[in-house]
């Protein structure tokens, strides 16, 4: 397998990663987030995510987000309050990564990547030298889909959320 493509570490939910170990285990000092499927859910950013940042933020972290998805909104930036952004990325290119490091003043090895795209998010943070934290998102549209088709396949109609 190449691990260029493997996670350092994979949860279901962003709120399961442990802030502790990062900082006192891995001395890592940055995150940076993915929007679509990691931040927000079907356009939603749960109450679990929105601690999770403010825990992180307590705790030290400089945040950003970092997304392919054009239109980053004023509005989930101000709710989440990270000011740190860049939209249009060209993930998983290095060089957003390593821009973004940048920006944040931090050693792309003392910066963890989160997001639910191994090629995208993980790909991209393993090459940028960053630590990377894939999320396995069972909620996300795309992935229903996926079972969805499954399911019909062995004559299953349809499943309840
Ligand atoms: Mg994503």
């Amino acid at each position: 397998m190449n691990t260029s493509f493997t996670p350092k570490e994979t949860y279901a939910r962003i709120s399961d990663i442990s802030i502790d170990y990062l900082k006192n285990d891995l001395d890592i000092k940055g995150l940076i987030f993915d929007l679509d499927g990691t931040l927000r859910i079907n356009k939603v950013v749960s109450v679990d995510t929105m601690n999770f940042i403010k825990n992180a933020k307590n705790t030290g972290f400089k945040i950003s987000i970092l997304s392919n998805n054009p239109h980053v909104s004023n509005t989930i930036l101000r709710t989440l309050n990270i000011t740190t952004s860049k939209e249009f990325a060209c993930k998983p290119l290095k060089k957003p990564f390593l821009n973004m490091a940048k920006r944040m003043k931090l050693n792309p090895n003392r910066i963890a990547v989160i997001g639910n795209s191994r090629l995208s998010d993980i790909w991209g943070a393993n090459r940028a030298g960053m630590y990377s934290i894939y999320i396995q998102n069972f909620n996300s549209y795309f992935f229903k889909r996926k079972i969805e088709n499954s399911l019909k396949n062995i004559g299953i109609k349809q499943i309840k959320d």
